[in-house]
């Protein structure tokens, strides 16, 4: 594990104070945030598809222009620690959900793993569950809700 990553820094100190290398770290690649979501017209109710945005990596998992990822998708997730605190639309498993509710992360996370495919072997990341969008008419996505996202 990377020197700067060691003795359980997550459980130390708040969100607010972690590194850019330590935030980074946090994300346990679930990319459950990838998915197409549908809402309520009053955003009252979020439901996910199995449709991932097309910049996902199907076998990793992990986005394949990271850097660039607000240019490309104006509208992925910019996670602060503040939406953390109040999007209760991302998955419970979601990581950064997780400790800023005060909670430590799962047993299957890279981080108390050290194997960054941790998350996939677990099964509980989007890994052979999902399409990209590029396959989907966009008019079909009501019709493909899941029940597995949390
Ligand atoms: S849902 Fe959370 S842990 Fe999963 S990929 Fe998105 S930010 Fe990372
Ligand atoms: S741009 Fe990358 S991080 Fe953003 S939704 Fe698409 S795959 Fe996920």
């Amino acid at each position: 594990m990377n020197a700067s990553l060691e003795n359980e820094f997550w459980k130390k100190k708040p969100l607010e104070a972690f590194t850019p290398v330590e935030w980074e770290a946090v994300c346990d690649g679930c990319s459950k945030c990838c998915l197409f979501k549908l809402k309520q017209e009053d955003g009252s109710t979020v439901q996910f598809t199995n449709v991932v945005c097309r910049y996902m990596d199907q076998q990793t998992c992990r986005c394949t222009d990271y850097p660039n990822r607000h240019q490309n998708v104006p509208d992925c997730v910019f996670l602060t620690p503040g939406l953390a605190r109040k999007a209760d639309w991302l998955p419970s498993t979601c990581a950064y959900r997780l400790l800023a509710q005060g909670k430590d992360l799962p047993w299957w996370h890279p981080l108390k793993t050290g194997d960054p495919l941790s998350t996939k072997k677990a099964g509980a990341s989007v890994y052979g569950k999902v399409v990209s969008e590029t396959e989907v008419d966009e008019d079909d996505l009501e019709d493909m809700v899941v029940d597995w996202f949390d």
